[in-house]
C-alpha cells in the first residue's frame, strides 16, 4: 500500500546515514512503502529495522509493508532542535501506535492539525529536495 506524498521545498529534517540494514527501509520509503520487520519465528513485527528479533533472538525477519495508519500514544511540542536539524520550530512530535502492532516515533506534517492523544493517524511520506522521510496527519479515513 502506497502512502500519501507531501512535498516540502526544504531539505529533509535531517542527514540519514544509510547502511546495510536500513537501505530496505529508505528505498522502501522512496517508493511511497512504510516497511517494517516480521519476525517469522514469533510473528512479531518490528521498528526500527534490526539485525535480529528482539524477542525470540532469531535472524529470520521479512520486510512487509504498514498500512501506515495508527493513534496517537504521545505527543509533544519541541522548540529547541539541535542546529544540524534543517526543521523549523516547534517540532510537533508523536509517539504512534501502527495497526501493525508497533510503536514508532515520528512528527506531525509541519502546518498541520496536530491530532489528540487517542486520535487516528496516517502516515505520509514527506518528499524533500535531497531525499525522503516520513511524518503523520490527522486522519478521519477510517475508524
Ligand atoms: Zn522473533
Amino acid at each position: 500500500m502506497s502512502l500519501p506524498v507531501v512535498e516540502f521545498e526544504s531539505l529533509v529534517p535531517h542527514k540519514i546515514e544509510v547502511n546495510k540494514l536500513t537501505e530496505p527501509f529508505w528505498s522502501g520509503l522512496e517508493d511511497g512503502l512504510f516497511q517494517l520487520q516480521h519476525c517469522t519465528k514469533c510473528q512479531i513485527n518490528i521498528f526500527p529495522p534490526r539485525l535480529f528479533c528482539g524477542q525470540c533472538y532469531k535472524r529470520e525477519l521479512l520486510w512487509i509493508s504498514s498500512a501506515g495508519r495508527g493513534v496517537v500514544y504521545s505527543k509533544i511540542s519541541v522548540s529547541n532542535v539541535p542546529d544540524n536539524y534543517s526543521i523549523t520550530t516547534p517540532v510537533d512530535l508523536a509517539i504512534i501506535d501502527l495497526e501493525e502492532r508497533v510503536r514508532i516515533l515520528t512528527r506531525f506534517v509541519p502546518g498541520t492539525e496536530i491530532a489528540e492523544i487517542g486520535s487516528h493517524v496516517q502516515l505520509v511520506v514527506t518528499s524533500h529536495p535531497d531525499g525522503v522521510h516520513y511524518a503523520c496527519q490527522k486522519s478521519e479515513l477510517f475508524t
